[in-house]
């Protein structure tokens, strides 16, 4: 029997500096393959370690704008200037063929995903601090310090969306808050709602 037949469908939000792309990265390493990480379209510039069509696509703003017209994108926001958006097809393909997606995406886009998926599991990765996540932020060196100001405002306003999400990970160790997240895709994958088919297979009824 399929174990996963149901598609799952994970929100994961967290202040930019949180850990999320660390996180997300180490899941992946070991994921099985049942984990589909969404990669979406962005018009900011590219950081030197990030690879096109892994990390995001970095596209231009026409670009950009063209897909939007095309209802090719299931929720965009614009952060810090640039758009941000996450491509439609894949999402739906992928949760058809029972996939869990993880999105990685701000509070607003989760709040739309919300009210399109409201079976979507929203998980929030928290820093175990203001000062944390401005060292992080100016330790890896991509932004200036206009931009590093811009975005610790955009985290204290994304904390007070943090208890809005179903569950809380603190990333101030990234072996647990990697355990944690996949404690809760394995937690979730379980529950009633996403497994009656099994009842039915093995009642053959
Ligand atoms: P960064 O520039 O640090 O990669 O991303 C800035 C913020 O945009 C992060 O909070 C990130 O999660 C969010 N983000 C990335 N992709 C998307 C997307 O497709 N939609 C939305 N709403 N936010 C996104």
């Amino acid at each position: 029997m399929r174990r996963n037949r149901e598609g799952l469908l994970v929100v994961l939000s967290g202040p930019s500096g949180s850990g999320k792309d660390t996180v997300l990265s180490e899941l992946a390493e070991h994921a099985d393959e049942d984990i589909a990480l969404s990669v979406s379209l962005t018009t900011r510039e590219r950081r030197s370690w990030e690879v096109d069509g892994t990390h995001y696509y970095f596209v231009t703003r026409d670009y950009f704008e063209q897909k939007l017209k095309a209802g090719e994108i299931l929720e965009h926001t614009c952060y810090c200037g640039n758009y941000y958006g996450t491509p439609k097809s894949t999402v739906d393909e992928w949760l058809a063929r029972g996939k869990t997606v993880i999105l990685k995406i701000e509070v607003e886009g989760a709040e739309r995903i919300r009210s399109l998926y409201p079976e979507c599991v929203g998980v929030f990765l928290l820093p175990p601090s203001l000062e944390v996540l401005a060292q992080r932020l100016m330790g890896r060196k991509s932004e200036d310090a206009a931009e590093i100001q811009r975005r610790m405002e955009i985290a204290a306003d994304e904390l007070r969306h943090a208890s809005e999400y179903d569950y809380l990970i603190l990333n101030d160790e990234l072996d647990y808050a990697v355990s944690d997240l996949r404690a809760v895709i394995r937690a979730e994958r379980q529950r009633t709602c996403r497994r009656k088919y099994m009842i039915s297979e093995v009642t053959q009824c």
